[in-house]
């Protein structure tokens, strides 16, 4: 089960950019071909006991992830924050 926690307003802010950076917001749907899509309020952690140094800065933080949905079929698109925060988040200074 993941762990859920709160973004806070400015926290949303980098993680919905860093999502729009990366193209998670922009192409199709998948599933359903759908273009038009929600992130949901809440973001999450899985545990995990592998190495998670590709997913976290923190070993031993589990597996922080954004769900964005697709408002068309509603298939859920899990994705790593470390990955974001990694290819986008540090680069802003
Ligand atoms: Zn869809």
């Amino acid at each position: 089960m993941p762990i859920t926690f709160n973004y806070t307003p400015e926290y949303f802010k980098d993680i919905q950019e860093a999502l729009n950076a990366s193209g998670a917001l922009s192409k199709p749907c998948h599933r359903c071909g759908g273009q038009e899509f929600g992130i949901l309020p809440d973001f999450y952690e899985l545990k995990s006991q592998g190495e998670l140094n590709i997913f976290s800065n923190d070993l031993k933080a589990g597996i922080p992830f954004a769900v964005v949905f697709c408002a068309k079929c509603g298939f859920l698109n899990l994705h790593s924050i470390g990955i974001l925060e990694s290819k986008t988040l540090n680069k802003k200074g």
